[in-house]
């Protein structure tokens, strides 16, 4: 069974879920995480492209398996999402980023924003019957929550009483892959949103011709009209970086800047860039 290495083999087949038996041990496993803690948040900074400063993280979760190593969360947090641990793994998420959070605004000044993802399946009431933001005594300006555009449509009034919940304590909202969702826009004024964060397959095609251009355009002057801030996913050349300063795009995120890397290592980052 040892293919490619165990490594190798057992990422394989849990991305894969090949089998019935694959899928129901990864879900032993992920039961196991959460109690043993197995998770960890990395962070990403997002650079303000007019000042050249990084003013906010976006935290990503990572599982670090005893046996396996490195699990990206594309394959796990589908499965947690359809069995309802999605509930666990997000109310770590935002223990884990809020103390985060209340570091990096003494480190890094009470501007600092840390953004938070949180899928479809934990947007419903039912899944937030411990309501974390009731017990929330920190300054949720300080907080972003990411959300796709398909979440908006289906369920429209548990997510606005949401929405409006998140507003009441300042956290901002941010529309995660804008561009690949739905045709309808009128969510756009319906909900009050903060960012959208335009899907990096639009980033990545700009310099492959005008089109691209010009739709990434569109969006930035579309969201400016409506005052939202943009934000570019998956910048990675600077190239992409100076044609987004160009159409007055206002933050950016991607390898170029940096890949997410874990908490200590976000911090010496800062330093660097500070310099
Ligand atoms: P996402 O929210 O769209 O996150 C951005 C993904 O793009 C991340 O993948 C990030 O590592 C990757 N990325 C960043 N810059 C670049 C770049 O320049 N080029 C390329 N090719 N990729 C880049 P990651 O960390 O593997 O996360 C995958 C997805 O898993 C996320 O997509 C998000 O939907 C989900 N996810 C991650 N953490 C959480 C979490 O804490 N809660 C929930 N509910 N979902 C999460
Ligand atoms: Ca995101
Ligand atoms: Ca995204
Ligand atoms: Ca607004």
């Amino acid at each position: 069974a040892k293919r490619q290495g165990r490594n190798r083999y057992c990422y394989f087949t849990y991305s894969m879920q090949e089998t019935a038996k694959m899928r129901q041990r990864l879900i032993v496993d992920l039961h196991q995480a959460l109690k043993e803690n197995q998770f960890v948040l990395y962070y990403q900074p997002i650079v303000d492209l007019g000042k050249n400063t990084i003013s906010k993280a976006e935290s990503l979760i990572r599982w670090h398996h005893p046996d396996h190593g490195m699990i990206s969360p594309a394959d796990f947090i589908p499965v947690a999402e359809e069995t309802g641990l999605i509930v666990p793994l997000g109310d770590w998420v935002f223990n884990e980023a809020i103390g985060q959070g209340n570091r990096w605004n003494l480190l890094f000044g009470p501007d600092f924003q840390i953004s938070i993802n949180k899928s479809p399946a934990q947007f419903t009431q039912k899944s937030e019957h411990h309501d974390w933001l009731d017990d929330l005594d920190v300054n949720g300006s300080n907080f972003v929550i990411e959300i796709t555009e398909g979440m908006l449509i289906e369920n429209t009034s548990t997510v606005e009483k949401r929405i409006q919940k998140y507003k009441n304590k300042k956290i901002e909202v941010a529309i995660d892959d804008f561009g690949t969702g739905y045709s309808s826009l009128s969510y756009l004024n319906k909900f009050d949103i903060d960012y959208i964060k335009i899907d990096r397959s639009f980033i990545n095609n700009l310099s492959q011709g005008k089109q691209y251009q010009t739709l990434c355009e569109a969006m930035i002057l579309m969201a400016h009209k409506l005052n939202i801030k943009v934000i570019a996913e998956g910048v990675e050349t600077e190239e992409q970086k100076n044609m987004l300063i160009a159409m007055g795009c206002d933050y950016g995120q991607g390898y170029l800047f940096s890949p997410p890397v874990p908490a200590d290592v976000f911090e010496q980052f800062m330093v660097q860039w500070q310099k």
